[in-house]
Parts: C-alpha cells; sequence; structure tokens
C-alpha cells in the first residue's frame, strides 16, 4: 500500500509516490448542506495515519438527487459514502441492502460498496455507544438512561442503548407521536416520558438542537432543568458547537458528569472508516483532527 506522499493534507513531506495516485481510493459525503461538514478532516487525516492512499471528499448534493449522486458514485467507483442532510431516508430506498438497524431507523447515514452491491448501515448509535464505553467508561448494559428528542439522532441512541442492554430508556420530546415511535424501538425497555424521570437515571443524552450555537433563540435553552441533574449522572450533549453547551454548563455546576457530541461524531466516523477499509480506525488521530477543525471553525 503506498504511504501518504508529497503534498497529502496532514502528512508529513516524505519520500513516496506523489498523491493522489492513479490507485487513490475515494470515500467522501453527500448532503446539503456539507461545506462545514468534519468529515473530511477526519478520514483524510485516519487514511494518512495508516498510510492508506485513499482520499475523502465532500460532495454537495441537494434535496432529491441522492439517486443520481449514488448512481454516480456507483460509476466513479467510490467505495465509500458517508450520508447527511436531507439524503437519509432516501438513501435507505436506494441502497441494495440495508443492516436491520439502518432499517429500523429508517435511515441510512454510511453507505459502503461491496462488488456491485451497495449495502446501507447507520452507524449514528454504534458511534455513541462506544464513546460512551471507550471514552466515559460507562457500559450502558443494566443501567437507566433518558434521551430528550425524538429525530434522527435520538431514534439511533435509543435504539443503540437497548441494543446494548440499558434496563431503561425514557423518551421525552415534545411532540408525543414522535416520542412514543422513538421509544417503541426500545421494545419492553422504552417508554415517553418526561423531564422528571431524570431524577434517578444513570445517563441523560440531549438529541435536540437546544443549546446549539445559531439555533432559534429559545426561552429556556436546557433540555433537562438543572434541579434535575446531579452527582450519579452521565449528562451528554449531542451538540458540539458550543462544546460546552448551558446543559452541559449546568450539569457540572451540579455535580454531574459531562460529555459533549464529539465522541460521537468521532466513533461513529471511525465505525464507517471500518466497514470501507476493513482496518481499525486510529481513533485518537481522528479525535485529534476533528478538535482542530472545530477549533478552526469557531
Ligand atoms: P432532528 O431534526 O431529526 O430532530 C430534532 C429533535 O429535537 C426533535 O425531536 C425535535 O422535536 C427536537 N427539538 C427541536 N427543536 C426543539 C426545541 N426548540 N425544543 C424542544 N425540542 C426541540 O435532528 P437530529 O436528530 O438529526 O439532530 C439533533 C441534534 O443532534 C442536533 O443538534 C445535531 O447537531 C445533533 N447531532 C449530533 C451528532 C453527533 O455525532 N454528535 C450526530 C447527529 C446529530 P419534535 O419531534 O417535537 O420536532
Amino acid at each position: 500500500m503506498p504511504g501518504p506522499g508529497p503534498g497529502r493534507p496532514g502528512s508529513d513531506p516524505c519520500p513516496g509516490p506523489a498523491w493522489p495516485t492513479g490507485a487513490t481510493r475515494l470515500a467522501g459525503v453527500i448532503g446539503d448542506p456539507v461545506r462545514h461538514s468534519l468529515s473530511p478532516a477526519i478520514h483524510n487525516a485516519a487514511f494518512a495515519a495508516l498510510g492508506l492512499d485513499w482520499a475523502f471528499l465532500a460532495f454537495p448534493v441537494v434535496a432529491g438527487r441522492a439517486p443520481e449522486a449514488l448512481a454516480g458514485a456507483m460509476a466513479l467507483g467510490v467505495v465509500g459514502l458517508s450520508v447527511t442532510m436531507p439524503h437519509k431516508a432516501a438513501v435507505l430506498a436506494l441502497v441494495d441492502r440495508a443492516t436491520p438497524r439502518a432499517a429500523a431507523l429508517g435511515a441510512v447515514n454510511t453507505v459502503v460498496r461491496q462488488g456491485e452491491v451497495l449495502m446501507g448501515d447507520n452507524t449514528d448509535g454504534p458511534g455513541l455507544v462506544e464513546s460512551l464505553r471507550s471514552d466515559q467508561g460507562f457500559d450502558p448494559d443494566g443501567r437507566r438512561c433518558l434521551v430528550v428528542g425524538a429525530g434522527g439522532a435520538a431514534r439511533a441512541v435509543v435504539l443503540a442503548l437497548a441494543q446494548a442492554g440499558a434496563a431503561q430508556v425514557v423518551v421525552v420530546n415534545r411532540s408525543r407521536d414522535r416520542a412514543e415511535a422513538a421509544a417503541a424501538l426500545a421494545g419492553a425497555t422504552g417508554r415517553v416520558g418526561e423531564a422528571a424521570d431524570a431524577d434517578g437515571v444513570e445517563l441523560i443524552v440531549n438529541a435536540t438542537p437546544l443549546g446549539m450555537d445559531r439555533s432559534p433563540a429559545v426561552a429556556d435553552p436546557l433540555a433537562v432543568p438543572a434541579e434535575r441533574l446531579g452527582p450519579g449522572q452521565l449528562v451528554v450533549d449531542l451538540v458540539y458547537h458550543p462544546l460546552v453547551t448551558p446543559l452541559l454548563s449546568a450539569a457540572r455546576g451540579r455535580g454531574a458528569r459531562t460529555a459533549n457530541g464529539l465522541g460521537m461524531l468521532v466513533h461513529q466516523a471511525g465505525h464507517a472508516f471500518r466497514l470501507w477499509t476493513g482496518a481499525e480506525p486510529p481513533l485518537e488521530v481522528m479525535a485529534q483532527a476533528v478538535a482542530a477543525s472545530h477549533r478552526d471553525q469557531s
């Protein structure tokens, strides 16, 4: 496998073939907008670290054009795609095969080319669980969990927590019907609840945009009232702009442990990287790349 050559972003100048080469394998992300996606920084750093002759690009693809994007990627020999808004549901209907979790969620965030077959998966939930285990030392097995939100991210988290053996997964969301649909993903361990249910849970995950920079102003940016937060809880905010949201700040102030959304972002990318390349992702390198890009954007 050729090593990273001169000119490769993030690599040290070293002897080796110029990069990209005629054999460079291409992966990318489709979405709209993708200009500020952190995925190119994460994956290109990982390819360089392992000396893989691969490259990752961001492809702006507007709503409704996923069919052409996938057909074009197939024709051009693109080996892997990340899928982001607004295409996650559309791509599920376009792949040849989907993993059970992508089918259950109705959303694909990772496409893997296997010969002439496109396989769709969803790595968001495993990304969150892997980040809990390896970054926070928190195994969801047997734990009481509460998820705020019922959109794409929340659904992925609810399913993954249930599959990781959580004792209960309470879903809190402003729209009851969506909360019920999300809670159903957790089977017998899932139920719809309210913020007061945060008392006594060991894990709280905010999977709404509350607290995010540039999101519409709301009277209260806390997904869970401060008085419900305290020692014995791990509070995870999937939002990562800013890195310390009002929820995380309140949780820290009241003695809870906290984590922002970069852990899930890195681990879901690591999961996709493993599916595309078959190699173990260099998670430390990926975390450093995401932190550096995040600093540049802030
Ligand atoms: P969706 O639009 O699919 O879902 C948003 C959810 O938030 C819905 O349940 C919605 O409620 C709720 N919500 C939105 N605004 C408010 C509000 N003002 N008050 C209360 N609830 C609200 O978004 P996603 O699930 O894709 O993303 C959710 C968050 O997670 C985003 O901030 C996103 O950036 C982050 N994220 C982070 C990832 C990571 O790797 N760290 C990965 C994916 C997402 P309702 O159902 O009533 O509309």
